[in-house]
C-alpha cells in the first residue's frame, strides 16, 4: 500500500523517483526528489520527509543519508523519503515560511487542494504520501534565526493514533518529548504530525539542529531517531540491534552511519544509553512587544523558574523597552538568536510539564 504516485516499486531495492506533485499551484515547480526503499520483506510503510521549513538544512541531510545508506534487504516494509517538501523556501534560502505565498507551511496541515501555494503543497504531501504510510516522521530542526535543544513533538491523548503517535516520539529517542493536545499557533490549519494524526496516521515531528547550519551531530540525531522508529515498527530484523545511540560517543559518525548502512547494528545497548526522554506536555512561546534589539539570558536546554528575567529587549540608544520573564517552569526548547526583532516577532519555546 506505498504511495500510488511512486509507481511500481520492487522488493528489495532503492529507487530514485522525481515527482510532480498535483495542485494547479504546483504545476511549474521542479520535480521533487523522493528516494523509496522497498524491503526484501514486506511490513510497514514509513514516510519520511525533511525541508517543511526549508532553512532547517540537518533534517534535510539526514534524510538524503537515509537514502544513500538504509539497506533495502536488511528491511522489512518500505522507508519513503522525501529530502525536502518546501523547496522554493531551501532554494531562496527563506525561513519559517514558502516565499510563493508567505504562508508557514506547517500551520496549514493538511492543506486545501484550492487553497494558496503552501496549502497545495501540503494538502499534497498528506494525500499522496502520508496516509499511503502507517507511520509519519517529519524532520525539523532550529530554522536560520533559531537554536534548539532537540525534541520531539506528537499529538497528546488517549485514542490510538495519539497512543502510536507518543510510542514512535517516545522510540525516536531524543531527550525531550512534548505531547500537546492543541495548537501551540492556531492558523488556518495546523502541524505536519497533527494533520497526519487527524488522518489516523501516527505521526511525530522531531527537531534537532539550527541556525542554518549543518551540524553533524544533529544530522546523527535524526538519522538514528528514524532507524530507531524503524526498529520499533519491526522493520528491522535484528531484535539486537543498537536502539540508542550514546550521546558521549565521540565517534558516533561512522558508528550511525554504519549502523544506518547496514539497518542492523550487533551491538545491544546498555542500560545507561536509554535514559529515557523527559515528558513535557505545555509549550509556552514567548514573544516581543516591542521591536527592537534582543539580549537573551539563557540558552536552548536551560531549565528556567517562572517569573525569572530571561532576556531583555532594549532599543538603538541603548535604553531597556521590555523584560522577558518566563512566565512557567520548564527548559528552553528553541530560542531565537539573532539580534533584531520585530514587534510581536518570536523570541523562544519553553517545554512544561
Ligand atoms: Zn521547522
Amino acid at each position: 500500500m506505498h504511495p500510488p504516485i511512486l509507481g511500481e516499486l520492487k522488493a528489495g531495492t532503492t529507487q530514485r523517483h522525481l515527482i510532480k506533485l498535483p495542485g494547479a499551484a504546483l504545476a511549474n515547480d521542479e520535480p521533487r526528489p523522493v528516494i523509496s526503499v522497498a524491503g526484501a520483506k514486506p511490513g510497514p510503510v514509513l514516510f519520511v520527509n525533511g525541508g517543511v521549513h526549508g532553512g532547517e538544512y540537518p533534517a534535510v541531510e539526514a534524510v538524503i543519508r537515509l537514502g544513500k545508506t538504509l539497506d533495502p534487504k536488511k528491511i522489512s516494509g518500505t522507508v519513503i523519503l522525501m529530502p525536502v517538501l518546501n523547496l522554493p523556501a531551501f532554494r531562496t534560502r527563506t525561513p519559517f515560511v514558502c516565499p510563493i505565498d508567505n504562508v508557514n507551511p506547517n500551520r496549514v496541515f493538511p492543506g486545501d487542494p484550492h487553497g494558496s501555494y503552501s496549502e497545495q503543497m501540503t494538502h499534497a504531501c498528506i494525500n499522496e504520501f502520508v496516509v499511503h504510510a502507517d507511520a509519519y516522521v517529519d524532520l525539523h530542526g532550529g530554522d536560520i534565526p533559531e537554536a534548539l535543544v532537540p525534541f520531539v513533538i506528537c499529538r497528546a491523548g488517549n485514542g490510538e493514533v495519539a497512543k502510536k503517535s507518543k510510542a514512535i516520539a517516545m522510540a525516536f529517542g531524543l531527550r525531550y518529548v512534548l505531547t500537546l493536545s492543541k495548537p501551540v499557533k492556531p492558523d488556518k490549519g495546523q502541524s505536519s504530525y497533527a494533520g497526519a494524526a487527524d488522518k489516523g496516521i501516527p505521526a511525530i515531528l522531531a527537531e534537532a539542529g539550527g541556525v542554518g547550519q549543518m551540524q553533524d551531530e544533529a544530522i546523527e540525531l535524526l538519522v538514528d531517531g528514524v532507524v530507531n522508529v524503524m526498529g520499533h515498527l519491526g522493520m528491522i530484523d535484528d531484535a539486537n540491534f543498537e536502539f540508542q545511540i550514546s550521546k558521549s560517543e565521540t565517534n558516533s559518525k561512522s558508528k550511525a552511519n554504519k549502523r544506518a548502512r547496514s539497518a542492523v547494528a550487533t551491538t545491544k545497548t546498555s542500560e545507561a544509553d536509554t535514559a529515557a526522554s523527559t515528558l513535557l506536555t505545555k509549550f509556552e512561546w514567548l514573544y516581543t512587544k516591542s521591536t527592537g534589539v534582543w539580549y537573551p539570558k539563557v540558552a536552548p536546554g536551560d531549565s528556567v523558574r517562572e517569573g525569572e528575567q530571561i532576556g531583555t529587549v532594549g532599543d538603538l540608544f541603548g535604553d531597556t523597552l521590555e523584560e522577558i520573564v518566563s512566565p512557567v517552569n520548564g527548559i528552553v526548547l528553541f530560542l531565537t538568536i539573532n539580534p533584531s526583532v520585530l514587534e510581536k516577532g518570536l523570541l523562544m519555546g519553553i517545554g512544561a510539564e
